[in-house]
């Protein structure tokens, strides 16, 4: 068992031999793991980017999760990425959930906040496209007075592509008789919306999902604690090590070092309870070659970088 290879490849059904024995109905499948930017990155030619260019087993597309209801056949998306046609049918496939002649979309949508990679993927449920009928979106106030005040997004809203669903902060929700979801502030460039996390919880298992943060410090709460009462944890993973950007001021570096969580979730990693997986990860994070360093000291370490396909039963 090896969950640290580079991804299948995505357009073949992935038949994955990584599933816990013990199963549940409910599965978080991860649909993406990179930055806002993807892998590669427009016009980057840097390493990783040349190397995903080469061989798509590399390339990864931008931190998106889907939380999925076997028994009731449905399907949430957490963030909507540019990624989301693709994205989609991974979890369209998984769910062997494809209507012919019909409109097919997922069940809802949950969005953390609005920075490019995570919400401007809803585009894709607009006049233009699918064109969904009051298609559910959960999100914050302030991201729904954000997408309903400003265009293009405004439009979503007043042809009624999507209905929103304000979630409160703390405040569990129900979105299947299966599946719950608690979100929760986190600290996070705020320029047009507040950030939020989520902790979701199926039937046995709880999965936390922080994939942009400040940094853990700045965080109102233990990411120790948080990481140890979660079975799964996919954590914000952007920078391998302040050694990926050369001249930059580090103070000025919004989110932790993986190299930092290393060491802060050393004892959480080390009691063997948690699953610990990065994601979110930057076209220059040094843990994105399966052959390097940074990418060993990871996994001896008893971590892993999260790759597209791989699932966890909740
Ligand atoms: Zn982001
Ligand atoms: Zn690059
Ligand atoms: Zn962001």
């Amino acid at each position: 068992m090896n969950i640290f290879l580079p991804s299948s490849k995505r357009r073949l059904s992935i038949d994955d031999p990584r599933k816990e024995k013990d199963e549940t109905d409910v599965l978080v499948k991860v649909l993406g793991t990179a930055q806002d930017g993807g892998l590669p990155q427009i016009g980057c030619y840097c390493k990783n980017c040349l190397m995903a260019r080469e061989d798509e087993r590399y390339s990864r597309l931008i931190s998106s999760i889907a939380i999925i209801d076997l028994g009731e056949k449905k399907f949430f998306i957490l963030d909507a990425t540019p990624d989301i046609r693709i994205q989609s049918d991974l979890a369209f496939n998984r769910v062997a959930l494809r209507k012919q002649g019909r409109k097919n979309s997922p069940h809802g949508v949950l969005l953390t906040h609005a920075h490019i990679g995570h919400y401007t993927g809803l585009m894709f449920f607009g006049y233009e496209s699918i064109s969904t009928h009051k298609l559910p979106v959960y999100c914050s106030s302030s991201m729904k007075n954000f997408l309903s005040n400003n265009g293009p997004w405004s439009q979503l809203v007043s042809l009624e592509n999507i209905s929103f669903h304000v979630i409160s902060l703390e405040k569990e929700f129900l979105l299947t008789p299966r599946i719950s979801f608690t979100p929760f502030l986190v600290p996070h460039r705020d320029e047009y919306t507040d950030n939020l996390g989520f902790r979701i919880s199926g039937e046995k298992r709880e999965l936390l999902y922080v994939p942009d943060i400040q940094s853990w410090k700045a965080w109102n709460r233990s990411i120790v604690e948080e990481t140890r009462k979660s079975d799964v944890a996919l954590l914000d993973g952007t920078f391998y090590s302040s050694e990926e950007l050369p001249g930059r001021d580090i103070s000025k570096i919004g989110h932790p070092f993986i190299k930092t969580s290393l060491e802060t979730l050393k004892n959480v990693a080390d009691e063997g309870k948690t699953k610990i997986y990065f994601t979110h990860l930057n076209h220059s994070n040094l843990a994105l070659d399966p052959e390097g360093e940074a990418r060993k000291e990871v996994e001896e370490k008893g971590f892993g970088i999260a790759s597209e396909g791989i699932e966890f039963f909740l």
